[in-house]
């Protein structure tokens, strides 16, 4: 029999029933240290007071109005990432994919406005992750992800991860953008050099296409800075995000200059709960947290002293770890055992981490996490390592002795 809960995932049998800050707390009280944070979004880690006091007075004044209505807490959010950002614009929406639904309408729309509605096509990567909507795992490269939901929305074409020269080739007259990961999450924290970006941005200019960025991961502060772009040194026309900006609480956003939302007026998209009252409360404390002088400054400098402990363990533990990847506190280590083995390692040593791409084990702490977390979550990778390998030690043995 069908279980209830539409069985689209495995779960492993842990209820949480609270959080505080970096630890997750079960029904019987058993702690873990959460390095998963809901995947990258509890940036402010499990019930951060000024979240929650947002929320609940939000709560008492008005939950939702739709879009018919003016709401001053989504105003403020808006012009608050205008201020901060290359953007002019914001639509605000309750998730990732539907951020980059937006991104990939609007990019179209741009270019059926300036004319050219043939340049419908959007050269997308190996290894991207943009979302589960039919238009997402169109955009996406999972094969898994869009076996038997064919067929895909057409106009999308895929080229290696990296790889100038084979986005170089793939430019038709039909192609209106590029749409990028600036550092690809779920496609095992890979990490591209800042001048294939760079050459992304050129060959927008170039060829009149928009550069749409997926910043749903790396955005609000995960990469050690406000967006990956700043970090990239490029500057996008769209960008989605999404995870961080709610805290916990689902909201995202498509943000974009003026010129490249030009196709978007009254009535060209829509959302009943974007910009709910309850979201845009939460997001506002979300930012009012993030913008505060040395916030992001601390969470680079954590970022890389966790990057530099963990190649210390990679170095302890090279029949187990080959590599360590990432910026900010979006890091990875490449696995030598299956991946989803390490990841139950860890859990049984209380350390929540999510696997990626790659073999990769990614570990995407809240932000909020400082230098007693990282060495709590140290000592407990190395207790994984050293079981893992005491394991594969035994089961050597056993295999000799047969
Ligand atoms: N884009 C990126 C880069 C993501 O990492 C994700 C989610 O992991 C999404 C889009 C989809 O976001 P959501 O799951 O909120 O729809």
């Amino acid at each position: 029999m069908i279980a209830p809960v539409l069985p689209v995932y495995t779960r492993p049998d842990l209820v949480f029933e609270r959080g505080e800050g970096a630890w997750l707390i079960t029904e019987d009280g058993k702690r873990y240290l959460d390095f998963t944070a809901g995947v990258a979004v509890n940036a402010l880690g499990h019930a951060h007071p000024k979240l929650v006091e947002a929320l609940t007075e939000q709560a008492k004044k008005v939950w939702h109005v739709s879009n018919l209505f003016r709401h001053a807490g989504g105003e403020r959010l808006a012009q608050r990432l205008v201020d901060a950002t290359f953007a002019d614009t914001v639509f605000f929406t309750n998730s990732g994919a539907e951020a980059m639904e937006c991104a990939i309408k609007m990019a179209r729309r741009y270019q059926f406005a300036s004319g050219k509605p043939e340049k419908f096509r959007m050269i997308t990567f190996e290894g991207a992750f943009h979302g589960r909507t039919l238009a997402t795992i169109s955009a996406g490269s999972n094969e898994k992800y869009i076996e038997g939901f064919e067929p895909r929305l057409p106009g999308f074409d895929r080229v290696p991860f990296g790889d100038i020269a084979a986005v170089k080739k793939a430019i038709t007259p039909e192609t209106g953008a590029i749409i990028v990961e600036p550092i690809q999450g779920e496609g095992g924290v890979r990490v591209p050099s800042r001048a294939f970006l760079r050459g992304l941005r050129e060959l927008c200019d170039e060829h009149a296409m928009l550069l749409i960025f997926d910043e749903v991961q790396t955005g609000v502060g995960r990469v050690g800075k406000f967006f990956a772009y700043e970090w990239a040194g490029v500057t996008p026309d769209i960008m989605a995000i999404a995870k961080g900006i709610g805290g916990g609480f689902p909201v995202g956003a498509c943000l974009a200059t003026e010129a490249a939302a030009k196709g978007m007026t009254t009535g060209s998209h829509g959302s009943t709960f974007g910009g709910n009252p309850l979201a845009m409360s939460v997001a506002n404390a979300v930012l009012d947290v993030v913008l505060e002088p040395g916030f992001l400054d601390r969470v680079a400098k954590t970022g890389l002293l966790f990057k530099q402990r963990l190649a210390e363990i990679r170095d302890r533990h090279p029949a187990l770890i080959a590599e360590v990847r990432g910026e900010g506190l979006l890091l990875g280590i490449r696995v030598l055992v299956p991946n989803s083995d390490f990841v139950a390692a860890c859990r049984a040593e209380n350390l929540l981490v999510v696997a990626a791409g790659e073999n990769v084990v990614r570990l995407v702490p809240p932000l909020i996490v400082g230098d007693a977390e990282v060495g709590e979550a140290m000592q407990r990778l190395s207790a994984a390592c050293s079981k893992i390998e005491a394991a594969l030690i035994a089961q050597a043995r056993r295999g000799a002795a047969e």
